[in-house]
């Protein structure tokens, strides 16, 4: 049984729900996990943040906008009253919701319940359409059976268990229509993956029932071989392995959410990169090997920090990086990069919420030094193939640019490098037209 996910372009309009059964083949049994309709995700974050900030009235507009734009995109979606009334009844509910929170305190779980409306809404409104065109399907409520545990960490076990009987409830269904993002926490709370978390739900629900293959369909013909927002001639990569696409995930491409590669990868479970816009094209296939004997990918992550310190007590001790990484496991901070010498650490991290305790604490070892606007960029590859001189090949490169870390050997199939986010498109331009 496969799990196609859309994203939120994928639905993002009647005309594209409409366009979904081009792919989705009603014969074949599967689970379809959808997105919020593109855009909405950010608007419910907009509502929770007037909430958070007390402005009921500015939520109370945002809401009243928001519930303007499903009312006439249900107008486009059904033809029949009957459906049509059903999907009002929907909307009603949904945003009869929203404007009830302004009498409750405001907390994060209100935001939570806020965010999942999205997803809510979009499977709903989908499930009816089907109806009306006569296609049986089912519909799964995905905080059902996605569960997160005490470390927010998914539960893949508990999506086997309840989800497979759920299926089995349904023998003569072929489709089923479930939410991507929303989960319960280990309180039984409404809770989500976090931004861009709907493959991650593709990838656990294909984990948990062992499907064949899982395939996530955006509006890019799977992975490129560069960003193509900002290098011409980016090409489609076909074969990733699991690391590949997790380095290239983290790193920048936008495609993917990182997480997902992970569930995926333990359960062995392929997973396709597709293009709903051109639904024909071969797009990443991503499974547990690789093509040898290549450079396969760049990717770029901007908002980088890099933090160097800079200690004589480093020569010859022990234990200085442990006392360094506490200071960041403190405070829940993680370090993407890092690069020694004998009398100095330099690492980098994306999230600066509690860079100024993290900096004050950091002193105590030595001087510290914090560079802002920098941007990992990653090549991966087969790195291992020595014989090609990749490595050299990719210094060879940006050899007029200034670098101020480089991160090599952590495995065979990357190498990293920190440069001033200004010199991002020179780096990301001169490394296409050396590797490719
Ligand atoms: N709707 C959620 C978001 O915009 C999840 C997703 O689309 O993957 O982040
Ligand atoms: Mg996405």
């Amino acid at each position: 049984m496969k799990v196609l996910k859309f994203g939120g372009t994928s639905v993002g309009s009647p005309a594209r729900m409409k366009k979904l059964l081009d792919i989705i083949n009603p014969q074949e049994r599967q689970i379809v996990v959808l997105s919020a309709m593109s855009g909405t995700t950010n608007n419910l974050v907009e509502i929770g943040q007037a909430y958070l900030a007390g402005d009921k009235a500015k939520a109370a507009n945002l809401i009243q906008i928001l519930k303007e734009k499903y009312e006439g995109i249900i107008k486009e979606l059904y033809s029949k009253d009957e459906f049509y009334e059903q999907a009002k009844g929907v909307i009603d509910h949904h945003f009869g919701l929203l404007s009830s929170l302004a009498n409750d305190l405001f907390t994060t779980i209100e935001d939570k319940i806020i965010l999942a409306q999205g997803e809510l809404l979009s499977t709903t409104l989908y499930h009816i359409y089907l109806k009306e065109i006569g296609v049986p399907s089912v519909l799964l409520p995905a905080l059902d059976f996605m569960k997160t545990d005490e470390d927010s960490e998914p539960v893949v076990d508990y999506i086997t268990s309840h989800l497979t009987p759920r299926l089995d409830k349904h023998p003569e269904v072929n489709l089923f229509i479930t939410q991507g993002f929303i989960c319960r926490n280990s309180f039984g709370e409404i809770d989500n993956l976090r931004r861009g978390g709907s493959d991650y739900t593709a990838s656990l629900i294909g984990a948990g029932i062992r499907s064949e293959e899982v395939q996530i369909w955006t509006d890019i013909d799977g992975m490129h071989n560069n960003d193509p927002r900002i290098v011409s001639n980016t090409k489609p990569i076909a074969q990733l392995s699991f690391d590949e696409a997790a380095e290239l995930a983290y790193f920048g491409a936008k495609i993917l959410h990182p997480q997902s590669v992970f569930p995926a990868q333990k359960y062995k479970i392929p997973v396709r990169l597709l293009n709903t816009m051109d639904p024909q094209a071969a797009g990443t296939l991503i499974t547990n090997t690789s093509e040898k004997d290549k450079i396969k990918s760049i990717a770029a992550k901007d908002d980088i920090t890099a933090i160097k310190i800079h200690s004589s007590r480093m020569l010859l001790a022990h234990g200085f990086l442990r006392r360094v990484f506490e200071v960041f496991e403190r405070y829940r901070t993680s370090i993407d990069m890092i690069t020694t010498s004998e009398v100095a650490v330099s690492l980098t991290i994306d999230d600066t919420t509690y860079l100024g305790e993290i900096t004050k604490e950091l002193a105590a070892f030595g001087t510290v030094e914090v560079d802002v606007n920098h941007t990992i960029i990653c090549v991966v590859g087969d790195f291992a193939a020595e014989k090609n001189g990749y490595a050299a090949r990719v210094l060879d490169a940006i050899k007029h640019v200034p670098v101020r870390m480089i991160s090599y050997g952590g495995s065979d199939h990357n190498l990293s490098l920190l440069v001033k986010t200004e010199e991002k498109t020179e780096v990301l331009r001169s490394l296409h037209s050396r590797l490719f």
